[in-house]
């Protein structure tokens, strides 16, 4: 068995488990060796390996006989360095639209866009995500520009800016403001006709019909539509007779004065490979973006999901301060943000304890581990310094004084809790100190926040800018 073999085999996983459960658990496991018909996996900790052998054991040890390994069994080893769920933030999205979070599995309703006045050939497309609604989506700073300028479009009233351009970072909405759009306009004036599809798929049927020799009924597919929306069109820079087509597409649409909704992973401008005449084109409707999330967006969408989970799960509760430290520590692609509240709940569900911070911090180590690297020691240095306005080399030196000690503290304080480093390394990088002023550093800062308000919203506005 190798590598390629256990690709294969997550993919036919994926299907048969579902996105939502082989993020949370397949993502973080790592194919290690095969022998004696024992396949062995790295996980990232030692509850994953459990709930995995439990839950899916039976189903991968089918698809690896289906793929041809002769295995009888598998056993999961904990691999400290692995690096789970967070690390595949950045990855390309597989499939956007199967990408909800609290449906079950992907059994989505495959309900179709357009046509609904009987007429006119069916609208192809892939079906839109029920739970990628206006109503779910949390607005906060970073995105109400973005959910503003949606809400309008999908108002459907007389075409105010065309198109629209939603762009941002991979996990911050997108695609669920676009299904938001398409689900509401649909609720409104189910005669029009809607098509939603990605720009790989734009250029998949393009390419079709090019084989087949019938560009004449994708033209006219197209241009039959009302609205459309193109998901994620960076995918087409670059790949120029696709590009071509679409321009035209386009034109054609905005000339006939339909509303068009196009997302992009950067600005317009700097889509190197698109073609400079999309390029204007797009930059005369209205671009807003999406900006990172802050901690009070992640905190509302987790109390948001939460209370969706804990519908599901009525028993389960949750200790006080949980989702403020996730929202804390787990960085700004709302994607994660969800997978970490799944696994949480699972896990919780599965021990049946109430979801604590000891449990947090175990279930969720992988992805804090790989949030942590964030924030390095240099930067916590910098920010200190700004915050209090001192010089770093008082805040490194040797001075006692009370004005350059606090500050100093706070650094060690900061340095334990957000990075990784051990006490000698952080009292390495701070002047040259020993482990045990570090230690004692932190704590004086904690004891210190418990009593004194000033210095636990220094501690709070330190942390929110650094994991910012
Ligand atoms: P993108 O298309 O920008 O990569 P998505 O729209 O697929 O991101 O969002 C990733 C996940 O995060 C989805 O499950 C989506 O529902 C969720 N999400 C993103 N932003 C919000 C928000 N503001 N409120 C609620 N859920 C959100
Ligand atoms: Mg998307």
């Amino acid at each position: 068995m190798t590598n390629e073999t256990w690709g294969h085999v997550r993919g036919e996983l994926m299907k048969s488990i579902g996105k939502n459960n082989f993020s949370a658990w397949i993502e973080p496991i790592t194919f290690d060796s095969f022998e004696d018909g024992t396949v062995r996996f790295r996980v990232p900790a030692k509850f994953i390996g459990s709930w995995v052998s439990q839950n899916f054991g039976d189903v991968i040890l089918r698809h690896l006989i289906s793929a041809g390994v002769g295995a009888d069994r598998i056993e999961f080893d904990v691999d400290a360095k692995a690096n789970g769920a967070a690390g595949n933030a950045n990855a390309a999205p597989a499939s956007e639209a199967s990408a909800a979070p609290l449906t079950n599995g992907d059994a989505r309703p495959s309900r179709q866009t357009g046509g609904g006045n009987g007429g006119g050939t069916d609208l192809p497309g892939p079906s839109l995500n029920p739970a990628f609604t206006f109503d779910a989506f949390v607005v906060g700073k970073p995105n109400e520009l973005a959910h503003a300028a949606a809400r309008r479009v999908a108002e459907g009233g007389p075409v105010s800016f065309n198109p629209l351009f939603l762009y941002g970072g991979v996990g911050l909405g997108k695609t669920h403001l676009m299904h938001a759009i398409a689900w509401e306009l649909q609720t409104r004036q189910p005669q029009l006709r809607i098509l939603y599809l990605s720009a790989e798929q734009f250029m998949y049927r393009f390419v079709r019909s090019l084989r087949e020799k019938d560009t004449l009924s994708f033209k006219e597919m197209f241009r039959s539509v009302d609205v459309l929306m193109v998901d994620d069109v960076q995918f087409i820079a670059g790949k120029n007779s696709t590009q071509e087509e679409f321009f035209h597409t386009f034109n054609a649409l905005i000339e006939m004065g339909k509303q068009i909704v196009i997302s992009g992973d950067r600005a317009p401008v700097d889509m190197e490979d698109l073609d400079n005449r999309i390029a204007s084109r797009l930059q005369c409707g209205l671009v807003v973006d999406l900006h990172p999330t802050d901690y009070e967006l992640r905190l509302g969408i987790l109390q948001a999901k939460a209370e969706v989970y804990r519908k599901r799960y009525p028993d389960l509760q949750i200790a006080a301060g949980v989702l403020e430290f996730v929202a804390h520590r787990i960085s700004t692609n709302v994607r994660v943000l969800e997978g970490a509240l799944t696994r949480l709940f699972a896990f919780a569900d599965l021990i049946g304890s109430e979801i604590t911070m000891d449990l947090t911090q175990e279930c969720l180590s992988d992805i804090l581990r790989a949030t942590d690297r964030k924030v390095t020691m240099d930067e916590i240095i910098k920010k200190v310094c700004e915050h209090y306005n001192i010089r770093q080399a008082d805040l490194l030196g040797p001075s006692r004084a009370r004005n350059n000690a606090r500050p100093r503290q706070m650094a060690m304080y900061l340095c334990k809790t957000l990075t990784t480093r051990s006490l000698p390394e952080i009292g390495r990088k701070l002047g040259r100190r020993d482990h045990t002023t570090i230690l004692h550093g932190v704590r004086k800062i904690e004891e210190l926040m418990a009593v004194d308000s000033q210095i636990a919203e220094d501690a709070e506005l330190l942390r929110r800018m650094l994991e910012a």
